[in-house]
């Protein structure tokens, strides 16, 4: 998937001009998003010219080097009239409704393609389900061997 991360207050903590602090797990997620899960990720900020290559830079101090910034790839140049909307699969960003999730459960979200935690917990119940399945398996062999042991 083609995935667009904002950088203040989704990367980092909201301290813009400045470079907040890393939000817990963030850059472990995206590299393992980019390097495991093979996702293309996208920058996607308010921040131009030199506050731009800060964040950038300090993207890839922490092993995270984005495909395109701003932009679908990195050549693209907008036209008058372009949409300046990406076109991307998803978008992460602190302002999402409902807020930003952990980035543990942002990297649960995608690499098991839930549109929200709470399908995570159908995940859980899904597993739950299966366990049950397995014991009905298991008492029918239970009782398949009973019968041959009784014939
Ligand atoms: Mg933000």
């Amino acid at each position: 998937m083609v995935i667009a991360v904002d950088f203040d207050g989704t990367i980092v903590e909201h301290e813009y001009p400045k470079i907040g602090r890393p939000l817990p797990f963030a850059f472990e997620v995206l590299r393992k998003l980019q390097q495991e899960e093979n996702h293309t990720l996208i920058l996607w900020t308010m921040r131009e010219g030199k506050l731009l290559q800060e964040a950038i830079d300090y993207c890839e101090k922490n092993g995270v080097r984005f495909f395109a910034h701003n932009k679908n790839y990195p050549e693209e140049k907008l036209q008058e009239g372009d949409p300046r909307k990406l076109s991307v699969d998803l978008f992460i960003d602190d302002r999402n409704i409902g807020g930003l999730p952990d980035w543990g459960i942002i990297y649960q979200l995608i690499k098991y393609r839930r549109s929200s935690p709470r399908n995570l917990d159908m995940m859980d119940s899904d597993k739950g389900r299966e366990k049950r399945k397995n014991l009905f398996i298991r008492l029918g062999e239970a009782w398949e061997k009973a019968r041959g042991y009784r014939y």
